[in-house]
């Protein structure tokens, strides 16, 4: 997992933003509100102004973050999250967090998607960075949407080349698991547990299909 954490921070800029012109008409125009799923703009990141309200732009049925200085959509999208499930006879490859959020639990190797780069790419780089690992990419399997932190996860089935690998600065160590190994109570993330979880009973079966899912944010107990 990247430096940002899986469940740290939310929403970019994916489009650019783009001026509303002069006969855009706002459907509701509320200065200073809170997006219900963005990350709050304070700021316009075109001219600086802080007058930034929460409207509808003529022709949208969305609220966006605008600038009422320079006139500028801010449109925030989900971010991508790319990794793999990497194999290596029978077992496979973990590695734990060095860093927050979830320091010292395991996770698969997987990072936010940097622009320029293709989903393969991204998740051959993390495990480079992450395991010091060589990995051959394979099928897509699983694709989780955490829609309500604007994150979409996308873990790729895996084979190392070689076991020559090697925690990077991000993990403390790096290994490989049996499936009875699986250390379940120390995983970093859901995600992870459900791509683990999957894995082990689609390869009973011996395949493994592209897995589709949505993960809700836990309810809160009081
Ligand atoms: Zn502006």
């Amino acid at each position: 997992m990247g430096k940002h954490g899986q469940y740290q921070g939310a929403g970019s800029s994916a489009r650019s933003a783009k001026s509303i012109g002069a006969t855009a008409a706002a459907l509701i125009v509320v200065p200073g509100a809170r997006h219900p799923h963005n990350p709050r703009m304070n700021f316009c990141s075109h001219c600086g102004s802080d007058r930034i309200a929460l409207r509808v732009p003529d022709g949208d049925n969305m609220p966006r973050y605008t600038c009422d200085a320079c006139r500028a959509i801010h449109y925030q999208n989900p971010k991508v999250v790319v990794g793999c499930l990497p194999e290596w006879d029978g077992q496979v490859l973990l590695c734990r967090r060095a860093i927050e959020p979830r320091h010292g639990l395991w996770t698969l190797p997987a990072g936010f998607l940097e622009n320029g780069e293709s989903v393969v790419a991204g998740a051959r780089r993390e495990t480079d960075e992450e395991a010091g690992a060589r990995v051959e990419i394979g099928e897509l399997y699983t694709l989780i949407s955490l829609a309500q932190i604007g994150q979409v996860f996308m873990m790729f089935r895996a084979r190392l080349t070689d076991i020559d690998f090697a925690p990077g600065p991000e993990s403390l160590d790096v290994r490989l698991f049996r499936e009875e190994e699986i250390p379940w109570e120390e995983l970093a993330f859901r995600t992870v547990a459900r791509t683990l979880r999957t894995y082990f009973l689609d390869r009973k079966q011996g395949r493994f299909p592209l897995r589709v899912s949505v993960l809700e944010r836990k309810p809160v107990h009081r």
